[in-house]
Order: C-alpha cells, then structure tokens, then sequence
C-alpha cells in the first residue's frame, strides 16, 4: 500500500479564509436577501433545491460509495456527472478525496487517519482541512488513476470546481434573473451545507451513535446524522462493512444514497450492487 504520513501543523490560508466567510456570507446573506426582496422566487428556489440536491448526492453516492469504495459500476454519463457535481462541493478532486478516505478507512483514529477523531471535534470537523498540511499517497487509488476522466478532474481540479461550482450556478442564476440569489445560496450556502454535511460524519459520526456490529469503534450509527447525510449515518455498520452500496442496512433505515444507486440500476445506469449478506450482518450483530 505504500507509505502514509501523518498531517504536518500549517496553516493552509485558502481554505481557512474560504470556508468561514462562505458560511458566514451564506448563513446571514441569505435571509437578509429573502427579507429584503420579500420572499424568493420559484426559479431561484429550485435552482438552489436542484444544486444541493445534485452536489450532496455527488459526494454520498459518487465520492464516497462510488469513488472510495467501488460499491457498484456506472456508465461514463454518470461518472462525469459524478465529477462535474463532486467538482462543485470544493472538496477536491475525486481522487484526491477516495485517496484519504481509503486512508481514514485503514488507518481510523490514528496519526495516519487525515482526520483522526480522537483529536477533538474540531480537529475532525474542519481543523483538519484548515490548519494541516497532508500529504496523499495515490498509490491506494491505483485503481481509479486508471480513468482519463478522473484523472482530467484531478489534474484540472481548478477549472472544474469553479466551472460546476460558482460559474454555471451564476450564470443560471443571471439567465432566470437572479444573480444576487444565486451566489448566496447556490454558491455560498450550499457548498457551506454540502461541505459540512462529510464534516459532520468526520467528527459527529465518530463520537456518538449506536455501535452494534464494533463496540471499540468510535464509528456510531444514528438515524438523525443519517437525515442530515443523505443516509450517511449508520457509520458503525459502514465501518465495519465498507463495500457495501447501502449505510441503511435495513429496509426502513433512511438511507437515500442506498436508494438512489437502487433507483440508478433499475434504468440500467448501474449495475453489480454489493450488498452483504444477510447471514453475516446477523452474525457481526450478535457478537
Ligand atoms: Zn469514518
Ligand atoms: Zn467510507
């Protein structure tokens, strides 16, 4: 698997400068903006709705279950559309994220895990991203450098974040007449929610939540982070059976990236869904 490096303490100024006034822009901008004008038109409405919509689920189904752990397979149309949204949550680029996750995954709450939980909510949260300097090894996302797509994505990170993430939202946003409302919540506000929608399975999802299948973790399942998460929040079972395209590992467990790959494979889109069977989720419950 190579060498890992534990974080090194920097300030990294862009993203520490980014992230607070985003979220502060986007936080208070937003009812100002809606006070001001008096309510929000249904075309900027939706526009925000489609963008946190179409990003979120970019990085709980394409990033995460798609990218970092290969859970099922696609068509080229929804890879790109998976690195086109991914782009725009500003979380870099698809390989640089499979790469630490895989990372986390092997080497949780420890030096190597990019956010070890065991440093503090802040640290896991965000600190991590603002005040550390991480070096990636590529090697564990061999499997990924193989795409031209990915790799262009990752190569010309840049341009495909600001494209999908800030230019396409204004420029629709300038088409329906609403720049003003397209920056505050299509830019600021939903990358701000987007980005702390992974923040929160970081640091939240590590520190509270039921551990039925690993009581040492510090991964917890909870319905509530998983309604926040677009199902993201049954961490335990997610740690513990990783390939699996589900976190909901039953039914009813709200899980709508589960239900989304689910809906992909019946209009063929995706297709070899790993699921674990039913046996060994039961025997891992039990012990
Ligand atoms: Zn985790
Ligand atoms: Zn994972």
């Amino acid at each position: 698997m190579g060498d890992f490096s534990p974080p090194i303490r920097r300030t990294r100024w862009m993203a520490a400068i980014f992230m607070p006034v985003i979220a502060l822009v986007g936080i208070l901008g937003t009812p100002l903006y809606i006070y001001f004008q008096r309510g929000l038109a249904v075309s900027e409405a939706l526009l925000f709705f489609f963008y946190l919509t179409a990003t979120s689920f970019a990085i709980t189904v394409g990033y995460h279950r798609f990218y970092s752990h290969a859970t099922f397979k696609t068509r080229p149309v929804m890879n790109f559309l998976l690195l086109f949204f991914g782009a725009a949550t500003f979380q870099k680029s698809a390989l640089r994220w499979a790469s630490q996750h895989r990372q986390h995954h092997q080497f949780t709450d420890t030096e190597l895990d990019p956010h070890n939980s065991k440093k503090g909510f802040f640290y896991c949260h965000m600190g991590w991203i603002m005040f550390y300097k991480h070096d990636v090894n590529f090697k564990n996302v061999a499997d990924l450098s193989k795409d031209k797509l990915i790799l262009h994505q990752h190569e010309h990170y840049d341009l495909w974040s600001v494209a999908s993430g800030l230019l396409l939202p204004m420029l629709i946003g300038w088409g329906i007449g609403h720049p003003l409302g397209a920056l505050l919540m299509t830019f600021c506000l939903r990358v701000t929610l987007v980005l702390n929608m992974a923040f929160f399975i970081n640091s939240s999802a590590h520190m509270a939540g039921e551990k039925p299948f690993d009581a040492a973790a510090s991964a917890g399942d909870s319905w509530f982070w998983a309604l926040w998460t677009n199902g993201e929040g049954y961490h335990n079972f997610h740690h513990k059976f990783p390939n699996d395209y589900r976190n909901g590992y039953k039914n009813f467990y709200w899980d709508p990236s589960k239900w989304f790959i689910y809906a992909l494979s019946r209009l063929g889109l995706a297709w070899d869904l790993k699921r674990t069977p039913q046996d060994k989720i039961f025997l891992a419950l039990s012990h």
